[in-house]
């Protein structure tokens, strides 16, 4: 089978870790960075001692994505890549919409005319629901986004159900909640308070009542894997159905590993989120990984360099 990845962080490492351990032909589009690859890729190239075939551009390059779509003929494409960092979002509108938004027009476009038989992965986020009219969000719940980065995500949303129903096309959309592993960047929270508690025992945050829904990486993308492979084309949401606030993450990681922690108010965001979780009932498979599991695979990976996704996807 042939798979292409887009974006190299967190998902598309885990994604391209599961296929190639698997056997299949890998191809990630990336940008080209001056300090050659992703931390998550090179653990990934390392762990296995192979690597996929990187393919380098920029996701706003849309001629170069659909070109590549176009000569590859994918059997499978999961569109990781994003601008992902809310915050980041609130000034940079624009390219959160061109990167987000406008690369998934391209790749879908190279679909609908090349190779219409190709199952196609986009991620949305808890984030469509911005500021959610109903707790657990459903499948049903109003769309609200607040962000740049969040509208960008409805726009995928809107972008899925059209190419399915107009174009018949294979595309499987997830309305996906926060998933976190050994691979995720410090920029985000969990990992922020994981390595800053392990290595230096004091960690400075932003609002820690916000509260999320936090599962396991590893397990995310495998559930990604296993409905595209075996269920219909359509609208998904995925989350463990337990919410917790970051105060919670932080003392259970505090409660492991010791240290303590200030708050920076300058790090609050314009808006947060304030119980983001989904209806259990309504996700495909179950996660087996909640966000204190999560936790204890973060510690164990931040002290010890053991991994756990390794298990989870399956060995080499
Ligand atoms: P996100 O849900 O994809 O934006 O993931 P993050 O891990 O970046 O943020 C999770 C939550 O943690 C947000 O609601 C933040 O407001 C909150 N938070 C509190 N302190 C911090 C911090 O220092 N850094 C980050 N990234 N988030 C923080």
């Amino acid at each position: 089978m042939k798979v292409l990845i887009t974006g190299a962080g967190q998902d598309s490492s885990l994604s391209t870790y599961l296929h190639l351990v698997r056997g299949d032909q890998v191809y990630v589009l990336t940008r080209r960075r001056a300090d050659g690859l992703t931390d998550q890729m090179r653990k990934v190239t390392e762990i296995l001692n192979e690597s996929p075939v990187f393919v380098y551009t920029d996701l706003t390059e849309y001629e170069n994505v659909f070109d590549i779509v176009r000569e590859l003929k994918p059997d499978m494409i999961y569109h990781y890549g994003a601008m992902s960092f809310v915050p980041y979002s609130y000034n940079n509108p624009i390219y959160t919409a061109q990167v987000n938004e406008l690369s998934a027009y391209a790749i879908l476009e190279a679909v609908r005319k090349h190779s219409p038989s190709a199952k196609v992965f986009l991620p949305a986020s808890s984030e469509v629901f911005g500021k959610p009219v109903e707790y657990p969000q459903r499948l049903s719940t109003p769309l609200a986004p607040v962000s740049p980065y969040a509208i960008s995500k409805v726009g995928l949303l809107y972008i899925a159900d059209y190419y399915r129903k107009v174009w018949k096309l294979h595309v499987y959309d997830f309305i996906t909640f926060n998933h976190e592993s050994e691979l995720r960047g410090e920029e985000f929270v969990t990992m922020k308070i994981v390595k800053n508690l392990v290595k230096k025992g004091h960690v400075v945050l932003g609002n820690i009542e916000a509260r999320k829904d936090w599962g396991y990486g590893a397990e995310y993308v495998k559930i990604f894997n296993r409905v595209m492979e075996g269920e219909e084309p359509k609208r998904y949401i995925l989350c463990t159905g337990v919410i917790a606030t970051v105060k919670d993450f932080l003392s259970y990681v505090i409660s492991k590993v010791g240290g303590t922690y200030e708050i920076d108010e300058s790090l609050y965001r314009p808006v947060d989120a304030e119980g983001m979780t989904c209806d259990i009932t309504e996700v495909p498979i179950k996660p087996r990984y909640m966000w204190w599991d999560v936790a204890d695979i973060m510690i164990k990976y931040v002290k010890e360099g053991a991994l756990t996704f390794t298990e989870v996807l399956g060995r080499i």
